[in-house]
């Protein structure tokens, strides 16, 4: 089905001149690892009633490629353990007019699914990997095995996916002694890989504020070894990349506190629940789930709900380390 537009050639722009041309999609709240810079050890997850469901998801895809949005980026929770998201991919990895189809994954899956990926569309891949020891991979991920981690990065680049990115939320007295390690593994296999500063999003079992450790802090420490050089290119986000003389490697800082990188946003986010999240540090959103479950089909209708949403895009995000989370909601259910 080819969606119907408003106009030849709609765009998003907000009343901040931003223009939105990329959309995160979570596509479930559950997730085989507990890591816990994102989850509680106890996690109650959403009814699936309350979940978009599969064709929910491809609707809303739909609507906001017709208005112009070329890129779309699945995450979660755990993309990769939804049943039925190898035709999801199918799906939208056809639809006309969006240039990538991305995904973030931790790994877990990907022995058993990149052949799929590829085959489906998928463009790019981004595998969350904040320790290569494997007790504390496990204490940090709670259920997650190294192992297979290591074996899905190796089958997602026979399979032939390039450009693969590496994710490292580095943690002061966790993991900041890995943070060479982690180089070192992104070089050896021809990946890039960005280091996050956690980000205060939901209650968890730490005091978040002892384990920040600014992106400066980890670009000091990989600059002891490895000289950085600024990179020019940039791709849509908020990664600032550097490189090294002597390796295809790219490093990325994601530095929501350090770095503000609000002015060049160009993303919106969809909950799981179909919450369109129009900044990942603040509260602002509109309900899609009632104009799609009352209205199933109506393309018209859902994007100009999204059209009117811009207004409700704010200047800036709001994180604050030091006061009680301003934002409730996890990082599993906003999509990260
Ligand atoms: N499960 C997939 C994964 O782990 O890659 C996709 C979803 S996960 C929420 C997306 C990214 O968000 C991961 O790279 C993860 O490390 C990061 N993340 C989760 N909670 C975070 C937090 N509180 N602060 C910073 N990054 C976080
Ligand atoms: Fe799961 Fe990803 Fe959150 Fe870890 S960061 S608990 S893998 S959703």
């Amino acid at each position: 089905m080819t969606a119907k537009t408003e106009s030849a050639a709609p765009q998003l722009i907000d009343k901040f001149g931003r223009r939105v041309d990329y959309v995160r999609i979570s596509v479930t709240d559950r997730c085989d690892f507990r890591c816990v810079y994102c989850m509680s050890e106890q996690m109650t997850f959403l009814p699936r009633d309350q979940v978009l469901s599969l064709e929910e998801i491809e609707q809303v895809a739909q609507a906001f490629v017709a208005l112009g949005v070329t890129r779309i980026r699945l995450t979660g929770g755990e993309p990769l353990v939804r049943r039925g998201i190898d035709g999801l991919l199918h799906k939208l990895g056809a639809l006309d007019g969006l240039d990538e189809l991305v995904l973030t994954t931790n790994g877990s899956q990907l022995s058993r699914l990149s052949k799929e990926m590829k085959e489906a569309g998928v463009k790019r891949i981004n595998i969350s990997l904040d320790s290569l020891q494997a007790d504390r991979f496990k204490r940090i991920t709670r259920t997650g095995r190294l192992e297979q981690v290591l074996d899905g990065i190796d089958e997602a680049l026979s399979v032939g996916f390039e450009r693969i990115k590496l994710n490292a939320v580095i943690m002061k007295g966790r993991n900041e002694d890995e943070v060479i390690d982690l180089v070192a593994y992104a070089r050896e296999k021809g990946l890039d890989i960005s280091f996050i500063e956690e980000m205060p999003l939901g209650n968890i079992d730490h005091e978040r504020i002892e384990t920040y450790c600014s992106s400066d802090e980890v670009k000091d420490i990989i600059e002891q070894q490895f000289p950085l050089i600024a990179a020019s290119d940039r791709t849509a986000g908020p990664s600032r990349y550097y490189r090294m003389a002597d390796s295809e490697s790219r490093i990325g800082f994601i530095s929501p506190h350090s770095h503000n990188f609000c002015s060049e946003c160009n993303r919106v986010r969809v909950t799981v629940e179909g919450r369109l999240l129009l900044c990942l540090g603040n509260e602002h959103s509109l309900d899609l789930m009632p104009i799609l479950r009352e209205y199933p089909g109506d393309q018209l209708r859902l994007q100009r709900a999204i059209i009117k949403a811009m207004d409700l895009k704010p200047e800036k995000h709001e994180f604050d380390l030091e006061s009680e989370p301003q934002i409730v909601r996890f990082m599993n259910m906003t999509g990260g």
